[in-house]
């Protein structure tokens, strides 16, 4: 399978098309970006490691029954994907309280959430990705009825589930995520883009040290060092 055309670059992956119209391979950038790319850097061998984490995860996740775009790992930084229509939102499922949820309701950092909290943002740069309910959804047409919106929440939910255990075992506390669904062929809703230290947030389970991308955003160090680590630990 070879990359045709450009069709789109976001900040984390290029996606180009293929021979075939229902393929199209992701390429993994080295880039970093944060607050929403006010803060930028790049790291080479940084979107190899992400590649590899993501096909690791997205066949952990198939093998537990979960729909997603992943088809195969072509090498170290392309993954051949179903192409799939994106749906804006940025579904985020929180099992610990850090980031912007200890900011905006005060809770402590660090601390165990009641429940996996499942929240949705509008992924729109313009607008800052700005959090949304249900009702918000269905107002600007992005998921336009209840049984999608609950649907998404519970696969949402089921993914949490089993990436928690499967990160418990290799000593790493799954803090929080954020995912994404698409649209594919048969206008099924699958989970597409990427899981990956970018968008988790990872502690070691005995230290709490962090293993993620808060090493960028609080400027704590080298990322590729925590994702090696991350990879070795998973694969
Ligand atoms: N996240 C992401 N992309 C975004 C915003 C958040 O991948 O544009 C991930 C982030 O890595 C974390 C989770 O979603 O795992 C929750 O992030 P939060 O809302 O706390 O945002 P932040 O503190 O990064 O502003």
């Amino acid at each position: 399978m070879e990359k045709l055309t450009l069709l789109y670059e976001g900040k984390g992956k290029k996606l180009y098309t293929t021979n075939d119209a229902n393929r199209v391979i992701a390429e993994f950038k080295d880039d970093l970006t944060a607050f929403n790319a006010h803060k930028k850097g790049s790291e080479a061998g940084k979107g190899s490691l992400n590649c590899q984490i993501s096909s690791i995860l997205f066949k952990l996740l198939e093998k537990n029954n979960i729909k997603t775009h992943f088809v195969e790992m072509l090498d170290c930084y392309n993954m051949l994907c179903k192409k799939v229509k994106i749906i804006p939102l940025e579904v985020v499922v929180r099992n610990i309280a850090t980031g912007s949820l200890t900011k905006r309701l005060g809770i402590k950092d660090g601390e165990k959430l009641k429940f996996p909290l499942v929240e949705f943002y509008y992924k729109n740069d313009l607008l800052n990705d700005p959090i949304l309910n249900d009702e918000h959804c269905k107002i600007i047409n992005i998921v336009d009825n209840d049984k999608d919106i609950n649907y998404i929440k519970d696969y949402a939910r089921k993914i949490n589930d089993i990436l928690i255990s499967f990160f418990m075992e290799k000593n790493l506390k799954l803090v929080d995520f954020k995912i994404e669904f698409g649209r594919d062929e048969n206008n099924e809703i699958i989970l597409s883009d990427e899981i990956s230290p970018d968008s988790c947030r990872l502690w070691d389970k005995d230290t709490n040290k962090k293993m993620d991308k808060d090493i960028f955003r609080q400027s704590l160090g080298n990322v590729s060092d925590a994702y090696k680590e991350v990879l070795n630990r998973i694969k």
